[in-house]
């Protein structure tokens, strides 16, 4: 088929692939379902939004994506895949697989640039808005919407028979494209990231309880740690892959290719006694082009020093410590 006799919605999708974005749906642009708004209500109000004060903020425009760009009328959802080919060894410090190489906001905002160019030469006086987890947008509830795939148990986008090791990014455009069918799948009755959970964040049948979720404690939160987290840390430094580490839907995850989320040798050879070494100049070598420059050194030495020596293993801790 030439071109010219593809749909533009198919244009994008091909464009889209062609510069490293792995699935690309298009949605509605327009209030989020009384539902979705309804959960989130509950997860703010029950307090399990924790540290991460900014979820409560823009409630307004978090339920209608229409106030990010006036005239909006499409939401281009893309997920990037950032499943890393090289894996830390399970005897150092861990940190989450999304942070091994370069910070995902940089890379996928990149490519979110590009995409909306190339939607305004194709839909000319369209305008457009990139989003990378940092307006107040739902981007997984889009991604659903977009068909891209559903929001397991662990609150991850599920893209089915790929996993959920994918970043997400939105373009909000004022051009009218024709919507994907969403994504219906669900969980059904597994529960193996609930159970998992070494901190049991995944319990309160609300989304996860950040004032639990280790990912959240050693990322976002500031200040000492919980004495609890320490035995439920295991050998964390950075973030928790636990609830994606037993999800069924990533037995078949395949490595990503992007060369900028491949871990460096330098990343792949820290030790805890190397962490706490770190000053800053070494700290922002290391990771101003990083997602772990949000923890800040002080943050990252703070969870190495909560690691205990015996909890060096590759398995999790035990669950269920008190608060
Ligand atoms: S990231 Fe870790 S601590 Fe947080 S919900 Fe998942 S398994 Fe639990
Ligand atoms: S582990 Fe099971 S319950 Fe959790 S997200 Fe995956 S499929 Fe859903």
């Amino acid at each position: 088929m030439r071109a010219s006799q593809c749909s533009i919605e198919d244009r994008i999708r091909d464009y889209a692939a062609g510069i490293g974005l792995d699935a690309c749906g298009f949605a509605v642009a327009g209030p989020v379902s009384d539902a979705a708004v309804a959960a989130y209500d509950r997860w703010i109000e029950s307090g399990a939004n924790g540290c991460m004060e900014w979820a409560a903020r823009y409630r307004e425009v978090r339920n209608d994506p229409r106030l990010l760009l006036e005239g909006a009328q499409s939401i281009v959802m893309v997920a990037m895949n950032y499943y890393p080919a090289v894996r830390q060894r399970p005897d150092v410090p861990q940190f989450a697989m999304y942070a091994y190489g370069r910070d995902y906001h940089e890379v996928v905002r990149e490519r979110l640039h590009r995409l909306a160019q190339f939607i305004k030469d194709e839909c000319p006086g369209a305008e457009c808005r990139c989003c990378v987890d940092t307006a107040p947008l739902r981007e997984r509830y889009w991604a659903q919407q977009a068909g891209l795939g559903f929001v397991g148990r662990n609150n991850q986008l599920i893209v089915p028979g790929r996993g959920s090791h994918f970043f997400l990014g939105a373009v909000i455009t004022t051009a009218r494209l024709t919507p994907d069918a969403p994504c219906t799948l669900s969980c059904g009755d597994c529960m193996a990231c609930e159970n998992a959970c070494p901190a049991s964040a995944l319990t309160g049948g609300i989304a996860a309880d950040c004032r639990r979720c280790l990912s959240c404690l050693t990322i976002e939160h500031r200040g000492p740690l919980p004495q609890w987290v320490g035995v439920a840390l295991g050998n964390r430094v950075y973030g928790c892959d636990e609830c994606q580490r037993v999800c069924p839907h990533n037995s078949n995850a395949t490595p990503c290719t992007a060369p900028e989320f491949q871990p460096s040798p330098e990343f792949l050879a820290l030790t805890t006694e190397r962490i706490l070494a770190m000053d800053q100049t070494d700290f922002s070598r290391l990771f101003s082009h990083s997602a772990i420059k949000r923890t800040k050194l002080a943050g990252l030495q703070r969870n190495a020093e909560s690691l205990a020596p015996s909890s060096i293993s590759p398995d999790p801790s035990p669950r269920g410590r008190g608060a």
